[in-house]
């Protein structure tokens, strides 16, 4: 299927609306951002950037619909978000295409990627009947204290270039069953696919007569639109996904006014594997997490810690499946590795390899810039591995490319100690077959990080459970488990219902 094609099926022109607000907003007279593929460096289309007063225009709709919104009983939130996720089985395969033409993934992870999105809907449905509270026994008589939960309100969602659109719908499916409404910044990276998904839940919304800013759309620079939302006191929460220093930012901004965020920052993310794994599991856990999406997971593997009595053999064949991994056009249905996104992206993975070399690392494969023939103004490295020492300072940064850094050791204690040496803490993994390896890396002695795995790859999320990192990965939760309780507000309630006023903590008042 050709570009033009792909585009004509979401009614994608040359140029196109930046915003949604019930309506899409304007293209004349503004600035426009251009989106390029980063297969061949070619103009996919272009989109209108916010101004300011459109910006307004999509936080009042964001708010006047959440208001409204907030009175629908949860199950019947949940029966749009069901049509919802119906709506977008039927488009997967578009959307799919979409967002590896814009951004670069292979297909089976494009397709993965809008599967997460009908997983996390199908996940909201099953929950808008359960956003339960506990009930608390009260101390005092003829008293009943228990806890329920309200919607929050409008809330900003500000994504990253490399989840494009299923980091949205954890937030937005999620929320929306909660009862609130979201305005959507998404990458300046992925436009096209975010005002595809917009367009296709629209549908659902419009047939619903769900309020029109139920979800609504803002495209424009972080300096601008993302610094807006972050100060904006309309929106309680922020559920922000980047790097740590943008994070750090917004983190900022959402203080100063006390308001709410959710993080989900930079990974750097280690496999340990032990003399007790299973060599076929470990090489292909371990391959899978480095060279998925080109190394562009939050969740990728960057760090492997090896025993010392597998090291040569282990290396070995994970060099022999580094060297067999196929290249190019991530639409080949063949091809293992896509390109990065972008030049600057390039430059870090070339900056990273002199950095590693400089402070003593030794390149063991890779290290290069491919040009494939075809497709010149694409963004083609070759994957790498590198000997380091956990003392370097490039291995404690979150490099975002197929850089793999390798570290020997030989205790439990050394191979922890290596894996929680850095400052982010998001995915880890252990491959071993020894219960007491395994139990260990579990244990609060283990690892540090939000997201610990046992003889699978530190990449490859379910939604069921709750997404995360501690550390300077920031400490948000999304997606399933009880995440959603950062999308709502708890209130505790205590009910006298006696002929008497007893105070808690046998305080006396007056004349009893
Ligand atoms: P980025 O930080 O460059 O951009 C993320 C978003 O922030 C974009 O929409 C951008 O426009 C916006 N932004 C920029 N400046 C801003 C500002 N001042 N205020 C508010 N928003 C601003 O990140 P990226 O390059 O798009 O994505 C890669 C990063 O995202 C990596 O560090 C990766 O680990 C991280 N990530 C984390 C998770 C997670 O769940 N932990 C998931 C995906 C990606």
């Amino acid at each position: 299927m050709k570009v033009e094609e792909i585009l004509s099926r979401f009614d994608l022109g040359p140029v196109n609306p930046g915003t949604f607000y019930g309506e899409w907003g304007p293209t004349e007279d503004r600035r426009l951002l251009t989106s390029f593929s980063p297969i061949d460096g070619s103009e996919i289309a272009k989109v209108a950037m916010a101004t300011k007063e459109d910006y307004e225009k999509v936080i009042e709709a964001t708010v006047k619909a959440y208001e409204e919104w907030r009175m629908v009983p949860p199950p019947k939130r949940g029966e749009l978000i069901r049509a919802i996720g119906d709506e977008l089985r039927k488009e997967k395969e578009n959307l799919a295409r979409l967002l590896a033409v814009e951004v670069g993934k292979t297909m089976t992870e494009a397709r993965g990627e809008i599967q997460e999105m009908i997983d996390i809907a199908d996940f909201a449905v099953g929950l808008s009947r359960q956003l339960y509270g506990l009930t608390i026994a009260s101390e005092r008589p003829h008293h009943r204290l228990y806890e329920q939960w309200h919607p929050l309100g409008a809330i900003g969602v500000i994504t990253a270039f490399n989840f494009p659109s299923a980091v949205w719908s954890w937030n937005a499916f999620i929320a929306a069953v909660c009862g609130d409404s979201v305005a959507w910044k998404p990458s300046s990276q992925a436009p096209l696919t975010a005002i595809a998904v917009i367009k296709v839940v629209n549908r659902v919304v419009e047939r619903f007569g769900a309020p029109r800013g139920l979800f609504t759309l803002v495209v424009g620079s972080g300096r601008e639109v993302g610094e807006w939302m972050s100060t904006d006191k309309r929106l309680p929460l922020i559920s922000f996904t980047g790097s740590v220093a943008t994070g750090k930012r917004v983190a900022e901004n959402v203080a100063k006014r006390l308001g709410r965020t959710i993080l989900e920052l930079g990974g750097n993310n280690a496999a340990i594997v032990t003399k007790h794994a299973d060599m076929k599991i470990a090489l292909k856990g371990v391959a899978f997490g480095a060279l998925a999406t080109t190394g562009q997971r939050c969740t990728t593997t960057r760090r492997l810690i090896l025993h010392e009595d597998i090291y040569d053999e282990f290396l070995e064949k994970l060099v022999e499946i580094y060297r067999n991994v196929k290249i190019g056009n991530p639409l080949d249905e063949s091809v293992l590795m896509g390109p990065l996104i972008d030049e600057k992206a390039v430059e870090s993975y070339l900056k990273a390899i002199e950095k590693a070399k400089e402070e003593g690392g030794r390149v063991i494969y890779g290290a290069e810039v491919l040009k494939i023939e075809g497709l010149e103004g694409g963004h083609y490295v070759l994957p790498t591995i590198i000997e380091a020492h956990p003392d370097m300072e490039i291995v404690k940064e979150e490099t975002f490319a197929p850089i793999l850094y390798v570290f020997k050791f030989r205790t439990m204690e050394e191979a922890i100690r290596i894996h929680n040496s850095v400052p982010q803490g998001l995915s880890s993994a252990i491959f071993t077959t020894d219960l007491r390896e395994e139990e260990y890396f579990l244990s609060a002695v283990g690892s540090d990080c939000g997201i610990a795995n046992v003889n699978t790859s530190t990449a490859g999320a379910e939604i069921g459970g709750a997404f995360g990192g501690e550390k300077e990965t920031g400490g948000g939760r999304e997606s399933g488990s009880d995440a959603w309780k950062g999308y709502m507000r708890r209130q505790t309630v205590t009910i006298n219902w006696g002929e008497d006023l007893p105070l808690a903590q046998g305080v006396k008042f007056g004349g009893d």
